[in-house]
């Protein structure tokens, strides 16, 4: 059972960019501005010029509905859009186009593992609303001179998902966030590797005290970071007798540090009131269409690669927290078959592609997809992973052959162009494997596969066995031959011969 001993209470609002829609949520402004120039993604709608209209983004509402469904929300029957007004330079409107009661969805939850077992973590709500564009401050909040603005992000559809205070420590918020993460991109909703795709604002109290709110983090680490700064910062408040007022405050990543920024607002500072120039819209209806095109999600994926493949609780979870491993497992075992016309042990290659290979890449800080344009490549081609596993299956190669061949690739320059299987993908990534192996002179010191070589020899050549030992000491030729065929004359000769003596007894 989890004591809590600091009364620590936390509750996140992440804002969730749906940057995979084609357009921003109120004009047609194109969504992929990542790598043009700034403000150049833009028109009166949002830059906020007046007299121009919003016209709703039906996919935005559509996305957000499948969100709410995921997360095991309740869909309002219609919902409405409401000014929330504040100024600030990303905002040139003065207010944001948000929502205040009927927010699309409420009332859900997402299950994490919380410190002493499953936690329930509730969700409050999740709402619709405009994305405000891009301050990049000179150096540090507190001390830049100058600020920019870029407004291609301003009108970008956010998700705001808000949950109930049921965090009760740093490490539980990384691990929901993590999961919402997770469960975001099985929905592929939006790509969570790019600039501002998701920010949180933390709630958090200790002992019963007053919250302060920290803006803006950009990082699941900076969270944990972030909180765990600041429960030593409330927690001194409050030794030197102090109070913990209610605040905003600003985590300064560099830093590592929170800072106060303002006193808190209450929602009547906002002055929100509806949206005059947006209809209450009626989604009543559009859920159970929605909800039939849910994708398989990460907890029932997990659970069904337990089942179905026979690796352990700890191999799937690893697996399915990561949409691009989970698949890049299951279409190894697939391709695999499909080549070899047999199936891979699910197990085996688990131990190799979880156990090792994620392993590998998570110590090297690399990722398994990485993006050229707007294409994404994997690091290690599928036909690489099945060649290597099938090598080894069949006792080609050794276990240290295998992590030498996965080493090299990864040491490639991204995009690996030069070893891109081509055509008969199999044959041509086992080639360069094998070419590999022969050119690091491996095939020649490895024990074990001049031992199975021998070991086939022998029971492949009766006569010749037979001859040797009626005492034809020439028989012994043609064993080494046979070896140093198998090995692709990569054997030390010497060596072939004592084994081979060793074996003959
Ligand atoms: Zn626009
Ligand atoms: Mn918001």
């Amino acid at each position: 059972m989890y004591e809590n001993p600091d009364g620590v209470m936390i509750g996140l609002e992440v804002h969730v960019q749906l940057n995979k829609l084609k357009t921003k949520i109120f004009c047609g402004c194109a969504t992929d501005y990542h790598k043009d120039p700034p403000n150049s993604h833009v028109c009166p709608v949002c830059l906020g010029l007046p007299g121009s209209l919003p016209v709703i983004n039906k996919k935005a509402v559509e996305a957000a509905i499948k969100v709410g469904l995921a997360l095991n929300c309740r869909i309002e029957e219609y919902t409405q859009f409401y000014r929330k007004n504040y100024y600030y330079p990303d905002l040139p409107k003065g207010f944001q186009i948000s929502q205040y009661d009927f927010p699309i969805a409420s009332k859900g939850q997402i299950i994490i593992e919380g410190e002493d077992g499953e936690l329930i973590v509730r969700i409050t709500r999740a709402h619709l609303e405009e994305d405000p564009g891009r301050l990049v401050h000179e150096g540090t909040i507190d001390r830049s001179k100058y600020t920019l603005i870029d407004y291609n992000r301003s009108g970008m559809a956010l998700l705001e998902i808000v949950s109930d205070p049921d965090l009760r420590s740093p490490k539980e918020a990384r691990r929901y966030l993590d999961k919402l993460r997770n469960i975001l991109e099985y929905l592929d909703v939006f790509d969570g590797d790019l600039e501002g795709a998701l920010r949180v604002d933390a709630n958090i109290s200790i002992m019963g005290g007053q919250r302060a709110e920290i803006k803006n983090i950009s990082s699941h680490k900076g969270a944990e970071r972030a909180l765990l700064f600041e429960i030593v910062r409330q927690k001194n408040v409050v030794r030197r007798g102090g109070v913990v007022v209610q605040e905003t405050r600003h985590f300064d990543e560099a830093r590592e540090i929170t800072l106060s920024m303002r006193t808190k607002e209450e929602a009547h500072d906002y002055r929100y009131f509806p949206e005059p120039d947006l209809m209450p819209l009626k989604v009543s209806g559009w859920a159970p269409e929605i909800k039939e095109t849910l994708p398989e999600l990460p907890d029932a994926r997990r659970m069904r690669f337990i089942k179905q493949y026979g690796i352990t609780d700890d191999q799937a979870k690893s697996l399915t927290g990561e949409l691009v491993w989970a698949d890049y497992y299951e279409q190894v075992l697939k391709i695999y078959e499909n080549e070899y016309g047999e199936k891979l042990d699910p197990k085996f290659a688990a131990a190799w592609i979880n156990d090792y290979l994620k392993g590998e890449m998570n110590y090297r800080g690399s990722t398994l997809t990485y993006a050229v344009g707007k294409v994404s490549h994997h690091l290690i081609w599928h036909e690489y992973t099945v060649a290597i596993l099938g090598l080894l299956k069949h006792e080609k190669i050794t276990d240290d052959n295998a992590v030498i061949i996965f080493r090299n690739l990864l040491d490639s320059p991204r995009g690996g162009s030069d070893w891109r299987p081509v055509k008969k993908a199999a044959d041509s990534a086992e080639n360069y494997v094998m070419r590999i192996l022969e050119e690091k002179g491996l095939l020649k010191v490895e024990g074990d596969i001049v031992e199975t070589a021998a070991f086939e020899a022998i029971n492949e050549n009766p006569q010749a066995v037979a001859d040797y030992k009626a005492g034809k000491e020439k028989a012994l030729n043609s064993l080494v031959g046979a070896v140093m065929k198998k090995t692709k004359g990569g054997a030390d000769a010497r060596k072939v011969r004592e084994i081979l003596l060793v074996k003959l007894g």
